[in-house]
């Protein structure tokens, strides 16, 4: 059976890829595990030139990568463009930093004594990823694994297939060995199946809910999840902010790739004296914003990535509005024969909401902010905190001692001050609470997917 790769834009056929049968499942994990014997036993620096061959591929494919993922997704397809670019930056930290970190060290060294700490592979890795960034997602689990001596199954989202398996492809033509790196096509039940497998390390980037029905499978099979989930992010403007600054960044924070980030910031709260000055000032970059075919090179802001992810959104709203919210701007799809087909949605600002209705209790994927005022620094932090995520949060403030503090006082994995740009290949992301479990990126990231043995040492 085919799996459709459909262009959400407009429902056309990006492209057709065979679902994994349940027999290919047990023999991809069977040949990745006959893999791991010579791949563990290549140094790191042999990785990782593989790696190299693997970013010049990237590079050279930038506008084919990019095209494919906007017509997969539909994201604008200068975002899919900065995606790639962003990603050879992160390739670039892999390559030159894994041997480094990966190399032996000696602990304990005393006397007659020696103990050096030497960093393991698993075996096989099941990376499990969502769509909203194609390139990227799989680049988070497949890099870091295969360096650290790992064989690889990727289970692209079944949103971002095409794009996705570009990327096994793309390793396999810079001299990866097969059983080296792999993939399984098809949703949730080849996800499920893959777990079943005797995987040794598992990967997995999604929503909270599929996160914690992996980890107890995990739990039960006792292998190892790295978890990077959904969130609900808060924002934290102070009265003292720079606004200009702020809105710009807060407007990217919320609207890139159509509101589907996972620290997207998702609920706004503002402080009392410059709150319907925050109101109008989003209103008005919103009248500014294109919505439109994510093809063309001028578009803000396109499709959502599936009708069942528009609906969720529709519902989040209207459950809203029937509490009483108030729609500053926005609120449905978007009127015109462009956008018939596809699944838009005008980016849209709720007011007067409460702490009863779906957009502050959900994570809302899709282009819609509430914003809430507050009084003191105490009923923000509350706010901020009052959510199951914890992935990440923004506050702005001139004030930078305030803004460490408050920083000090959210439970999430990257507190911004003053800033959305915080993806950095040197700083270990990951949520606190229900966004997840592990981290990825920097040092502590690059080292979750090896186990560290001791060799303890004593001369006689
Ligand atoms: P999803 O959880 O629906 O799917 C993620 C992946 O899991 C897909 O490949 C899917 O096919 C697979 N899957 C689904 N059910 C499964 C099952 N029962 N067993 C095994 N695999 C299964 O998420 P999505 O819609 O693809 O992605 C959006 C979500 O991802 C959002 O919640 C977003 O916040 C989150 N996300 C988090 C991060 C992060 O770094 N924390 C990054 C990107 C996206």
């Amino acid at each position: 059976m085919k799996l459709k790769s459909i262009n959400p834009h407009d429902q056309s056929v990006v492209g057709e890829i065979e679902i994994s049968s349940r027999q290919e499942v047990k023999e991809v994990v069977k040949k990745a595990k006959e893999a791991f014997l010579q791949w563990k036993d290549l140094s790191v620096t042999e990785r990782v030139d593989y790696i190299r061959r693997f970013r010049e591929k990237v590079d050279e494919n930038k506008e084919k990568i990019a095209k494919l993922m906007t017509l997969e997704m539909g994201k604008p397809l200068q975002q899919s463009l900065d995606e790639v670019d962003g990603e050879l930056k992160f390739l670039d930290y892999y390559i030159e930093k894994g041997p480094e970190y990966l190399s032996d060290e000696v602990v304990l060294e005393k006397d007659k004594e020696r103990f050096r700490m030497t960093y393991e592979p698993y075996g096989v890795c099941a990376c499990i990823a969502p769509w909203n960034f194609p390139l990227s997602m799989a680049v988070s689990g497949v890099i870091p694994a295969l360096i650290a001596g790992n064989t690889v199954i990727l289970k692209p989202s079944e949103h971002s297939s095409l794009s996705q398996k570009m990327v096994i492809d793309l390793l396999r033509e810079s001299g990866v060995p097969d059983g080296a790196v792999n993939y399984l096509i098809g949703g949730g039940e080849i996800g499920k199946l893959l777990i079943d497998e005797p995987i040794n390390l598992l990967w997995f980037t999604g929503s909270t809910k599929i996160g914690q029905e992996i980890y107890e499978k995990c739990g039960k099979k006792f292998i190892k999840p790295l978890l990077e989930m959904g969130g609900s992010s808060p924002g934290i403007i102070f009265a003292d902010a720079d606004l200009n600054s702020t809105m710009d960044s807060l407007y990217w924070a919320r609207f890139l790739n159509c509101g589907q980030v996972c620290t997207s910031v998702k609920r706004l709260f503002v402080e009392e004296p410059i709150y319907e000055k925050v109101i109008k000032l989003f209103v008005d970059r919103i009248k500014n914003t294109k919505v439109g075919d994510p093809m063309d090179k001028d578009t803000d802001i396109g499709p959502l990535v599936s009708r069942k992810q528009l609906k969720k959104l529709e519902e989040q709203v209207t459950d809203a509005v029937s509490k009483g919210a108030k729609v500053e701007i926005g609120g449905k799809k978007p009127k015109g024969e462009q956008f018939k087909k596809g699944n838009y949605f005008e980016p849209t600002i709720l007011t007067d909401v409460n702490l009863n209705m779906r957009v502050l209790t959900e994570e809302v994927f899709g282009p819609v902010l509430p914003i809430m005022p507050f009084k003191t620094e105490k009923e923000a932090i509350d706010l901020a905190n009052n959510t199951e995520y914890g992935l990440s949060a923004e506050v702005y403030t001139s004030d930078l001692e305030r803004g460490e503090r408050i920083a000090r006082q959210i439970q999430a994995g990257t507190v911004a001050i003053n800033t959305d740009d915080f993806f950095k290949p040197d700083c270990p992301f990951g949520g606190y609470k229900k966004s997840g479990m592990g981290k990825e990126y920097g040092e502590i990231g690059m080292k979750e997917f090896s186990q560290i043995k001791v060799i303890a040492v004593v001369k006689h």
